[in-house]
């Protein structure tokens, strides 16, 4: 049975992906201090005699007892108003937090992929972004913390690759939804869903002309699969090219729960990326991937699952 490491195990990705290598028949160690994950994403792995859990901050020191074949760091705080309320945190467990996880790799002679993302362009003046276009982050923003983390996680997994022979992945990851992410977590899709369901007004910020491409879970993880199987270590976009402003994404999601609320404006986010799309050639010619749930589909599956959670609050 091969072994894998995945951190952020309770996170909204960590937990799809611990479900999906315990699919694959692996022996899965999941790893989480717990500071966005939630321990309902993975509670109905814990009964597996092939799952096991380590409350654990990777920012310190990670020892794992025994072999690993595969590790997989998807702990971060992820949503923009986690990483402005987590500064330091976000900053360290991108770089400090990825330098252990590459030693950790090393030692076990393990192949490691690491969880980029589309924010390494930054507020993106090339569309859509392949993964040759360099960025435009502001490093001193108040979203540079999660931008430049991940980028210092891209350059040190490079160096580790260059320098060790290491066997690495990187995936930038775009904007993915589905159940199991946070209700309040302050991302588009959680908050227009939660305000649609519970009769509130939705909050658009800025004008809603800025544009993201929404990947649903499933089709991700289908990816970043394929990704680590690879032989590829460059750098590889992931996501759905299906593009969308907020305001009309607004408007799918109170059409969908068939609510009547009203679009309230508020300020725009400062340095929030005025458009965002992936370029997936290479996801389809390298890993003969691409994204097969439509947001028809995807939005209501989620809905399902909002619904429910936002029941399970309330009792
Ligand atoms: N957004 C919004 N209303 C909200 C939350 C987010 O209009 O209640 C906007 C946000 O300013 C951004 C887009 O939706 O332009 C996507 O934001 P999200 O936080 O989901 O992810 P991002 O792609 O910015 O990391």
């Amino acid at each position: 049975m091969k072994r894998v490491l995945i951190t952020g195990a309770a996170g909204f990705l960590g937990s799809h992906l611990c479900d999906r290598f315990i699919r694959e028949s692996y022996e899965v160690i999941g790893m989480d201090n717990l500071l966005t994950g939630d321990l309902k994403n993975i509670e109905h792995l814990f009964p597996l005699k092939n799952f096991e859990f380590y409350h654990h901050d990777v920012s310190t020191f990670v020892h794992v007892p025994g072999n690993l074949d595969y590790i997989l760091h998807f702990a971060s705080p992820a949503s923009p108003i986690d990483y402005l309320k987590m500064p330091i945190q976000t900053l360290k467990v991108g770089s400090l937090g990825t330098h252990n996880l590459l030693g950790l790799a090393k030692s076990k002679e393990a192949r490691i992929l690491v969880a980029s993302t589309s924010e390494v362009y930054g507020d993106p003046s090339v569309h859509p972004q392949p993964e040759e276009y360099w960025g435009n982050v502001n490093p001193v923003g108040p979203r540079g913390v999660y931008d430049e983390a991940k980028r210092f996680q891209e350059a040190i997994t490079m160096a580790y690759h260059n320098y060790h022979g290491l066997e690495t992945r990187i995936v930038r990851i775009f904007n993915t939804y589905g159940p199991r992410m946070r209700l309040n977590d302050g991302r588009a899709l959680p908050a227009f869903m939660s305000q649609a369901i519970l009769g509130e007004d939705i909050t658009v910020f800025g004008d809603g002309s800025q544009t993201r491409s929404f990947c649903y879970v499933d089709d991700l993880i289908e990816g970043i699969y394929r990704l680590l199987l690879s032989d590829y270590a460059s750098p590889m976009n992931i996501g759905n090219p299906s593009e969308i402003t907020i305001k009309e994404f607004a408007e799918e999601i109170i059409a969908l729960t068939g609510s009547h609320q009203k679009i309230v404006y508020e300020p725009l986010p400062v340095n929030d990326p005025k458009q965002r799309r992936p370029d997936i050639t290479k996801a389809r010619e390298i890993l003969d991937w691409e994204p097969k749930v439509d947001r028809k589909e995807g939005l209501a599956r989620t809905l399902d699952y909002f619904k429910q959670a936002l029941k399970g609050e309330k009792s």
